[in-house]
């Protein structure tokens, strides 16, 4: 099988090694003679799985002490509801309005209490980070989204909230650069853009926010149920804690964050210096000082040659190039696991484009 360069925005690629991993052990898991989808969330097999993923994911990202780490099910867009159901408790949350997902996320807090628009950038239709906020004092929390996947824009460094504790949502770009966890009280993620198959959604949250946690909540959506029972109170999805355990593995092998960040910011800085040095006939569409190094949106001149690019791309077996339907255009996804070499071959495969299709 001809070798496939996977840009979609998610469910993303896995590293090579990670599948190859999975593979050789589906049958037998540690010379147990079963599959790790074949035996108990409470045998001791799987427990070494899961806290070993737990301790890991403590390690790369420096988690301290007194936060706990949880695998829940439901996405990222359980997060939007879960988040305020526990933690509003009819009050009031800052959100920043800075694209799509921050706009889901908006309309679940409705729900459960006031609702402050801190800052938004729907005036530009979502290309850039908000930089002016107005904070409330009184704001049980401020929600931000660490990366918009759809419109390709990335905070640099997360705003002072004053001792408010920061809730980021961070699906797209968490394990892709270290994180400063200075007042931060939740960080949510679904797995499937940088650390697993889809099914898995990793909280990291702050002890004092679980204790805090509305009472009446039901028992799945308690986040107190999660952190007591250390994410076994039922049936977790065992086979994607499995592959996060080997995804954290590998980036441990990779020499951890800090390298891995490093390689991040050389793919993205290759693909927007090929977007910047394309004469305009690759137009980024993000503020430049946002950018994204995760989804690298972008435009060509016009609407046709687009549909041409995203064909005669995948012909040459670059996929998921299409940009997401709610804004058109392109969208490359280069996430942790796509190496400079597969974004290499695309910057040339840019450069060809552009000169025959001019
Ligand atoms: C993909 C994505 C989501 C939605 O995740 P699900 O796990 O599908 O619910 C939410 N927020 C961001 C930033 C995303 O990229």
């Amino acid at each position: 099988m001809a070798k496939k360069y996977n840009f979609y925005a998610g469910p993303a690629i896995l590293p090579h090694e990670v599948m190859k991993k999975a593979q050789a052990e589906l049958l037998d898991l540690n010379g147990i003679g079963l599959s790790i989808m074949e035996i108990s969330h409470r045998s001791k097999d799987f427990e070494a799985v899961i806290n070993g993923a737990e301790a890991k994911i403590r390690s790369l990202l420096g988690v301290p002490e007194n936060y706990t780490i949880m695998f829940l099910q439901g996405g990222a867009s359980l997060q939007f509801g879960m988040i305020p159901m526990n933690l509003l408790k009819g009050k009031k949350a800052d959100y920043v309005h800075s694209g799509e997902w921050a706009k889901k996320a908006i309309k679940e807090a409705k729900l459960f209490g006031t609702v402050n628009i801190a800052a938004s950038s729907e005036d530009k239709s979502f290309n850039y980070i908000p930089e002016k906020f107005g904070f409330s004092p009184d704001a049980q929390y401020v929600h931000l989204t660490s990366n918009e996947t759809i419109s390709g824009i990335q905070w640099r460094k997360f705003p002072d909230t004053n001792g408010v504790p920061k809730v980021i949502d961070m699906s797209s770009d968490i394990f892709s650069r270290k994180i400063d966890f200075s007042d931060v009280g939740l960080i949510y993620a679904g797995a499937q853009k940088n650390i697993g198959p889809a099914g898995v959604t990793l909280v990291i949250m702050r002890n004092d926010l679980i204790e805090a946690c509305a009472d009446g909540v039901t028992t799945m959506l308690s986040y107190k149920t999660h952190a007591k029972e250390k994410s076994l109170y039922n049936t977790p999805p065992c086979f994607a804690i499995y592959i996060v355990k080997l995804v954290m593995d590998w980036i441990e092998a990779q020499g951890g964050l800090a390298a891995v960040e490093k390689t991040n910011e050389l793919k993205a800085k290759t693909i927007y210096d090929a977007i910047d040095n394309s004469n305009g006939y690759y137009k980024g569409t993000a503020a430049i000082k946002d950018r994204s190094r995760m989804n690298v949106t972008f435009r060509l001149p016009s609407e046709a040659l687009e549909e041409k690019f995203v064909n005669d791309a995948k012909k040459e077996g670059f996929i998921g190039l299409k940009g997401h339907r709610s804004v058109g255009g392109c969208r490359a996804s280069i996430y942790n696991a796509m190496n400079l070499e597969g974004v290499k071959a695309l910057v040339r495969f840019m450069g060809k484009f552009a000169l025959e299709n001019k």
